[in-house]
């Protein structure tokens, strides 16, 4: 079998060439031919000797995962739903605004934590995506939607904040990130990478080590009893601890802020009261608050926030010199929103109907 250029982050993939016997500087070569110009045809990398093309286009290829649709919504949010193998299917979503083009990208294939208000955790876990599958969401999105005027890419924000639990897949989302700031792959700044997780204690603390990028973290309620129903896995970190990580994170972070998601459910977690509760649990963390109107998906049995109920909220913060934006939803037309993303095609039983659904 041909090995997967896209499953190597730029360390790996110049150990990669060294077990052939290339120098390093052909690693670098090859990045930034795959990364930077977005090329899988080794016959297309010109600077190479023909005798190296020659022996990779035997032993390797670029190979990302192959898309089964594509949906564009009025608004312009665009989303793939790509094949992850086996009868999983993922989704990468773009959302276009003025100033930036953010790529919103999966990790896992499901999620194993259950989140009472989130289509991918009713689906359960599949399984982890590789290196080349995380990675080859941007590498796929830059291509298929084409320079812009200027030369540049269009994505110039990536946030992992589609299906899946990133620091759950935790050495593969490393990898691919390492790829997204690697100067000879996409130079994106650590500020315009963005992890968001659901509070994976360890993980936030091995994270900091060893790729500090931007941080979200998914908290949805003020108080460990509501967040034990929400969010089960706060059972495993309770909020004392989850606070105590975002500090620790903050030392080496490269914004001074923590961003804490919170998505708003009527008569759930969007009272005044809950919202004070809220500014006390966090006075300590320097930290921004994004609320996201509730998604809904078929079968959940939450309702969105009105608007009065997130108003008066977000005043709440406020008043408590909490920066606090209320985040536009995008992509609702093709279920594209934060929340709405189930790229399965087969149920946790393995039936592949949905697969036929879905090609059909
Ligand atoms: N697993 C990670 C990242 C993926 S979820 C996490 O939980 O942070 C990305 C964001 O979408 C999270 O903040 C999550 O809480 C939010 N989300 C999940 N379901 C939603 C829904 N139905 N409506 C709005 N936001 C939702
Ligand atoms: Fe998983 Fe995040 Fe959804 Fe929770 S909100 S089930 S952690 S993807």
């Amino acid at each position: 079998m041909k090995t997967n250029l896209l499953d190597f982050d730029p360390r790996q993939l110049a150990a990669w060439f060294a077990g052939q016997g290339e120098k390093p500087f052909r690693a670098r070569q090859v990045l930034r031919w795959i990364h930077k110009a977005g090329e899988a045809d080794f016959d297309a990398m010109s600077d190479l000797a023909a005798s190296l093309r020659g022996k990779l286009k035997e032993t390797a290829c670029v190979l990302a995962p192959g898309v089964m649709r594509e949906e564009l919504s009025e608004d312009g949010t665009r989303k793939w739903l790509l094949d992850a193998g086996a009868g999983n299917a993922v989704e990468t979503v773009f959302i276009p605004e003025a100033e930036r083009g953010t790529l919103c990208v999966s990790s896992q294939a499901g999620c194993a934590l259950d989140c009472a208000f989130c289509s991918t955790g009713k689906q359960g876990f599949n399984r982890n995506l590789s290196v080349a599958e995380i990675i080859g969401q941007l590498w796929w999105a830059n291509r298929e939607l084409g320079r812009e005027a200027d030369g540049l890419w269009p994505v110039s924000n990536v946030v992992l904040m589609g299906m899946g639990e990133p620091l759950l897949n935790f050495d593969n989302t490393v990898s691919a990130l390492h790829l997204m700031l690697d100067d000879n792959a996409y130079g994106l700044s650590r500020r315009r990478v963005t992890v968001s997780t659901s509070g994976i204690v360890p993980a936030m603390d091995r994270l900091r080590e060893e790729c500090p990028v931007a941080l979200a973290v998914s908290l949805h309620a003020p108080d460990d009893a509501l967040r034990d129903a929400l969010v089960p896995v706060n059972r495993k970190y309770p909020l004392r601890d989850l606070m105590a990580a975002c500090r620790r994170y903050l030392e080496r972070a490269p914004r001074e802020f923590i961003t804490f998601e919170y998505v708003m459910l009527e008569g759930v977690n969007d009272s005044a009261r809950q919202a004070r509760e809220l500014a006390r649990l966090v006075r300590d963390v320097p930290c921004k608050f994004n609320l996201i109107p509730f998604n809904p998906f078929p079968q959940s049995p939450y309702r969105r926030s009105g608007s009065d109920a997130v108003q008066r909220f977000r005043d709440v913060l406020r008043g408590a010199d909490i920066v606090a934006t209320t985040r536009r939803t995008r992509g609702g037309d093709i279920a594209a929103a934060c929340g709405q993303l189930a790229g399965q095609v087969r149920d946790k039983t393995g039936r592949a109907h949905r697969l036929q659904e879905i090609r059909a």
